[in-house]
C-alpha cells in the first residue's frame, strides 16, 4: 500500500537524522540502505517509537510510495549516486523525483539531470549543510534541477530546514542543473575561508600577544557579541577553553596538520576556471595544504630563520581590538569573492541565482551560520543587481571603518614573521579592486615584447597594437 509520503536511501548519520527530522515534521518515511540489514537495525533502535518505515529492496520502497514518488539518496557522492539511479529508474514512473542530497560535484548534478529529463524523470540536487546537528534538527539546504520537482518538494524541504528570525526557513530553489550543488561548494569554500581567518586570529593572539588559552576563549566569547556572531567564533571559544582529563588545554596538544574533502579545492578550482579572484578561498585551501607538509615544516623550522628577536610593543587591547577588525573586513571580502563567484557562473550556466535567497538559506542551520548573512541578504534584496557587495552601502562603510586596524595587523604580523595568508590576501585584493590603475600595463607590454600577443591603448580602446620594441627587424 502506497502510504509513504517520501523514501530516503542512505542509512549513515547524515540519512538516519534527516529520516528522524522528518518524522519528526509529520511526514511518513521509508528508509532504505544498500546494507539491508542496517534498515532493520535502524528501525530497530533510532527509529523505533516513529512512524518511519523500511524497505528490504527498491521495489518494496517504491511500492509504499505515494505518487509522485520522492526519494532522497543520502549515501557517498559519486558512484553510488550513478548506481542507484540507475536502480531506480526501471521502477518509477514520469514525473517521479529523485533528490541527490549528497555533496555531489555540480557537474555531475547537471549530467543527471539532462540523463533523467530525457527519461521523464524528474531530478534535484541539494546542498545539504550542518552535519549531523543540522540533518536532525534543521539543516540548510539548497535545492536545484528541475524545477518543477520544486512544488512536490517544497513544504518537506521547509518545513525540515533551520528556520530564522520569523520563521523563515533556510530552504529556498536555488536555480537549474547543478545550481544547488554549486551554491553548496561556494558555502563549503567560504567555510575553509572564515576556519582559517579564525586561525590566523588565534595565532596572533598567541604568538604576538602570548594569551593563554583561557584568555583567548574569553576573547572569542566576546566577539561572538559583535558583528562576528557567527557558529564558528561560537565554537572557537568552547574549544579553545576545553581541558583533558589532566586539566590541560586540548588544542595545543592536536598535531597542526589540517584535513580536507575537496569542496574547498573545487570551490578554488572553480574560480580559476572562470576567471574569478576568489582568493581567499584558494589561501584557505592552500594554507592547509602548507600546514600537512609537517615533517618537511620541521626540518626547515630549524633551519630557516624570521625576524631577528621580533617582540610587540603596543597596546595589548588595542591589538586585540585590530585582530577582530582585521578578521571582520576579511570576512567581507571572503564573501564578497563568494558571490561574484556564483554570479560568474549563473552568467556562464544561465542559472537565474537569487543571492539575497542564498544568503538567507546560509543564514541558518549550516557551519557559515551567522548573522553577518543577514546583512548579506539586505544588500541583496535592496539590490539584488548589486555587482559587488563591497559596492553596497554598509559594508563599503564597515570596510572602511576596519581599515587602519586591518593595515596594523597586517604589518604587524608581517614584520613578526607570522603567515597570515588569507588576512593579507584579503587586504591585497581590496587594494587591487579599488585601484583605477593596475600595473597589468606592464604585463600587457612584456607578453607583447616577448609573444606579440598585442595590447590596447587607454585612449584607443578595441584597437589591438603590436609594437616592434627592440628595434630589430
Ligand atoms: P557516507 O559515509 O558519505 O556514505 C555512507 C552511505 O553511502 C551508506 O548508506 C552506504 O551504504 C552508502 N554507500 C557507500 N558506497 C556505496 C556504493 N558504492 N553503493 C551504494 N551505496 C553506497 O555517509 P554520510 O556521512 O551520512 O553522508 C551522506 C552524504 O551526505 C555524502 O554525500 C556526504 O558527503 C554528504 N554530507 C555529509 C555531511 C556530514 O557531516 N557527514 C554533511 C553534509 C553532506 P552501506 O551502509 O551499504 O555501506
Amino acid at each position: 500500500m502506497a502510504e509513504a509520503d517520501i523514501a530516503l536511501i542512505g542509512l549513515a548519520v547524515m540519512g538516519q537524522n534527516l529520516i528522524l527530522n522528518m518524522n519528526d515534521h509529520g511526514f511518513v518515511v521509508c528508509a532504505f540502505n544498500r546494507t539491508v540489514s542496517k534498515v532493520d537495525s535502524f528501525l530497530q533502535n533510532e527509529a523505533k517509537g516513529t512512524k518511519v518505515i523500511g524497505a528490504h529492496s527498491l521495489e518494496e520502497m517504491v511500492s509504499k510510495l505515494k505518487s509522485p514518488r520522492r526519494i532522497v539518496l543520502l549515501v557517498k557522492a559519486g558512484e553510488a549516486v550513478d548506481d542507484f539511479i540507475q536502480k531506480l529508474v526501471p521502477l518509477l514512473e514520469k514525473g517521479d523525483i529523485i533528490i541527490d542530497g549528497g555533496n555531489s560535484e555540480y557537474r555531475d548534478t547537471t549530467r543527471r539531470c539532462k540523463e533523467l529529463k530525457a527519461k521523464g524523470l524528474l531530478f534535484v540536487g541539494s546542498g545539504v549543510s550542518g552535519g549531523e546537528d543540522g540533518a536532525r534538527y534543521g539543516p540548510s539546504l539548497m535545492p536545484g534541477g528541475h524545477k518543477e520537482a520544486w512544488p512536490h518538494i517544497k513544504h518537506i524541504f521547509q518545513s525540515i530546514a533551520a528556520k530564522v528570525g520569523t520563521g523563515e526557513a533556510c530552504c529556498d530553489w536555488v536555480g537549474d542543473e547543478g545550481a544547488g550543488h554549486f551554491v553548496k561548494m561556494v558555502h563549503n569554500g567560504i567555510e575553509y575561508g572564515d576556519m582559517q581567518l579564525i586561525c590566523e586570529a588565534y595565532q596572533l593572539m598567541k604568538d604576538v600577544l602570548h594569551m593563554n588559552h583561557d584568555e583567548m576563549a574569553e576573547v572569542f566569547k566576546a566577539w561572538n557579541k559583535t558583528e562576528l556572531d557567527s557558529f564558528l567564533i561560537e565554537i572557537t571559544a568552547d574549544i579553545l577553553k576545553f581541558r583533558d582529563p589532566k586539566g590541560k588545554p586540548l588544542l595545543p596538544q592536536i598535531k597542526d596538520s589540517a584535513g580536507q574533502k575537496g569542496t574547498g579545492k573545487w570551490t578554488a578550482i572553480s574560480s580559476l576556471e572562470f576567471g574569478v579572484p576568489v582568493t581567499l578561498i584558494g589561501e584557505a585551501v592552500f594554507a592547509r595544504c602548507l600546514s600537512s607538509l609537517k615533517d618537511e615544516r620541521l626540518t626547515a623550522s630549524k633551519q630557516l630563520a624570521g625576524p631577528n628577536d621580533p617582540k610587540f610593543s603596543g597596546d595589548k587591547k588595542t591589538f586585540l581590538e585590530d585582530i577582530r577588525q582585521a578578521l571582520y573586513a576579511s570576512k567581507i571580502i571572503s564573501y564578497a569573492q563568494g558571490f561574484m563567484l556564483l554570479r560568474q557562473a549563473a552568467k556562464e550556466f544561465n542559472w537565474c541565482l537569487n543571492y539575497g535567497g542564498i544568503a538567507l538559506m546560509w543564514r541558518g542551520g549550516c557551519i557559515i551560520r551567522s548573522v553577518f548573512l543577514g546583512k548579506i541578504k539586505d544588500a541583496f534584496d535592496a539590490n539584488p543587481d548589486l555587482q559587488n557587495l563591497l559596492l553596497d552601502q554598509f559594508f563599503m562603510k564597515a570596510v572602511q571603518n576596519c581599515q587602519e586596524s586591518w593595515r596594523r595587523v597586517v604589518s604587524t604580523g608581517v614584520q613578526m614573521g607570522i603567515p597570515m595568508p588569507c588576512f593579507s590576501t584579503a587586504l591585497s585584493f581590496y587594494d587591487g579592486y579599488r585601484h583605477k590603475m593596475l600595473p597589468a600595463n606592464l604585463i600587457q607590454a612584456q607578453r607583447d615584447y616577448f609573444g606579440a600577443h598585442t595590447y590596447e591603448l587607454l585612449c584607443q580602446p578595441d584597437k589591438f597594437i603590436h609594437t616592434n620594441w627592440t628595434g630589430h627587424g
